[in-house]
């Protein structure tokens, strides 16, 4: 007789939230983490110095609050103590022409900012979000169910219904544009253009990728409409909710416990075997919350009994990559642009859509950006209890670079494996916060830095510091994620499933692909 219903290899999000469900049903689970600490991208430690929490990856939870499972698990997750932090002032970008622009979720204070650039793009903005609603309807029921050629057909049959055939063109159209195509159509100050572009660099959409549009478009009318969330005392707040809702239905978490394969028995399932030779069966399902290559090229070491899938994982391509670096600091960086800036949980410094089509063409060529495109994170401007008082944590996420070095666009960095340059080009992107809040070295209490090397050691799904565990283009998306035939969660292997990152509906900490999967499972 097996010893559990379900076993999770690898305790990220998805896994975790797959696993609360199946044990809120009365299955019998058990999730195998080969860290110390679960959570994987979800994670706050003390990466500098004592007091000072840093959010290893993820810190935007927006994603989260606004997911089916916590919709549907709200009072379960807030018993195990889940907190957030609502933000108001969402994210802005700083320019070296001296100038700035952010999006709070106060209408007119977004659409007086915007003004200052051009009134029409004011009119555009109010327009924008007076239509969101009505938009989102199908773009989140897109985002949130299972995806099959039966539910996008059901997708544009709502579409038509409620839009008619011109505006469900438009829909689907928004869904195939680039960012640029979107941005240069919808407004005309360059400067808007460029705060919203910027979140297209969040995921592997450079202004000209087809597909890309909808991310910058979702963003900032989300943040308009509804604020951003983070969670209080950090992102993990998620991470211990959902641990706690498992073991308090009776299931097991085990940390320091890699799954060195996947057992199988006649082309089924049938449990996990761990790298220090321990095995433990299941007997309804094995869910991998790994990376692709790393199923078919490590969890089983015979294939999968399908060249075609296993190929596929192989194959499947990974965006390029982050550095982060973790600061604690006296005080908050003093932005030359404004004072105001101080108050933004993210402060873009991605000065142009050119701009960020060149970073990101010089690092697909596998050379180090000679300006990367910063996110810098301001979670204790929100969330002061993360740091000792009066202190701050900055969160910097350095985009986007080679997982290998091939040169230096700049010409200053000699290739050389990550180890040797990252504290190099850490100093590059402090460089650039520099050159915009100026003084902020001589507040650098501590400082962690993480090359995309260093991100994929902590966890291996962050293949060559890909922090969404894959690219989202178009040919890898929708029904293709993460391989045409397998978008359900499905693998050859009967009774094994993928999840995480990787698979529909791809990046971020929605719980997607682990709550539809857990759901397809379980019931709902
Ligand atoms: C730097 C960074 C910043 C980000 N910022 C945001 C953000 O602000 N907002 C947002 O929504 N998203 C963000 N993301 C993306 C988001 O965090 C991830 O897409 C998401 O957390 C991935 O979750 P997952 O369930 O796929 O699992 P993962 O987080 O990838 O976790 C998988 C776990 O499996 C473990 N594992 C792997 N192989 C094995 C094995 N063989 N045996 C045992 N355990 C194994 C790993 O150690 C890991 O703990 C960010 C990601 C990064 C890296």
């Amino acid at each position: 007789m097996s010893e559990f219903d379900a076993i999770f290899v690898g305790a990220g999000h998805n896994s975790l939230a797959c696993a609360a469900h199946l044990a809120a049903k009365g299955w019998k689970t058990a999730v195998f983490e080969r860290n110390e600490t679960i959570g994987g991208a979800v994670q706050t430690r003390e990466y500098t110095l004592p007091g000072f929490r840093h959010d290893f990856g993820a810190m935007n939870l927006s994603l989260f609050a606004g997911s089916a499972f916590h919709r549907k698990y709200a009072n379960e997750l807030n018993a195990k103590g889940l907190e957030f932090a609502p933000v108001a002032h969402c994210f802005a970008s700083a320019f070296p022409d001296g100038r700035w622009f952010g999006v709070s979720n106060d209408l007119e204070l977004t659409a007086s900012r915007i003004a200052q650039f051009s009134a029409t793009d004011a009119e555009t903005w109010r327009r924008l979000v007076g239509l969101f609603p009505a938009e989102a309807e199908h773009l989140f029921r897109l985002l949130g169910s299972p995806i099959s050629a039966r539910s996008l057909a059901g997708t544009a049959w709502n579409l038509w219904r409620k839009k008619g055939m011109a505006g469900a063109l438009d829909t689907g159209r928004l869904l195939l544009s680039s960012p640029r195509a979107w941005l240069e159509e919808t407004f005309e100050a360059p400067h808007v253009r460029a705060t919203l572009a910027a979140w297209g660099m969040h995921l592997d959409f450079a202004p000209d990728i087809a597909g890309g549009a909808v991310f910058p478009y979702l963003e900032s009318m989300a943040n308009q409409s509804f604020g951003m969330v983070l969670g209080k005392g950090g992102a993990d707040t998620i991470i211990r909710a959902m641990a706690g809702m498992v073991t308090g239905a009776g299931g097991t978490i085990a940390t320091g416990s890699e799954v060195a394969e996947i057992t199988t028995a006649g082309g089924k399932a049938t449990g996990v075997r761990l790298a220090s030779g321990k095995t433990h069966t299941a007997s309804r399902a094995v869910i991998a919350n790994v990376a692709p290559g790393a199923l078919v090229g490590k969890l089983l070491p015979g294939g999968s009994g399908d060249a075609g899938f296993d190929t596929a994982m192989r194959k499947f391509r990974h965006a390029p990559g982050t550095m982060m670096i973790h600061l604690a600091l006296d005080d908050l960086p003093d932005w030359a642009a404004g004072a105001e800036l101080r108050q933004f949980a993210y402060v873009h410094l991605a000065p142009s859509l050119d701009a960020m089509s060149r970073t990101y063409q010089q690092a697909m060529a596998g050379m180090l950006p000679d300006a990367p495109v910063l996110v810098v994170g301001q979670p204790t401007t929100i969330d002061p209890s993360r740091a000792p008082e009066g202190k701050h944590v900055l969160w910097v996420q350095v985009r986007v670079l080679p997982a290998e070095i091939a040169g230096d666009a700049a010409g200053k960095i000699a290739p050389a494996p990550w180890d040797a340059v990252k504290d190099a080009y850490a100093e590059r992107a402090l460089d650039i916060i520099e050159s915009h809040a100026p003084g902020l070295r001589r507040k650098i209490l501590g400082r962690a830095v993480f090359s995309p090397l260093d991100l994929e050691r902590e966890n291996p799904n962050l293949v060559g510091g890909d922090q969404v565990c894959g690219s989202h283009h178009l040919s890898q998306n929708f029904l293709f994620r993460p391989a045409r035939g397998f978008a359900n969660w499905s693998t050859p292997v009967a009774g094994l499933h993928l999840v995480g990152a990787a698979t529909w509906p791809g990046g971020g900490t929605g719980a997607g692909s682990g709550y539809m999967l857990a759901q397809k499972l379980g019931g709902g």
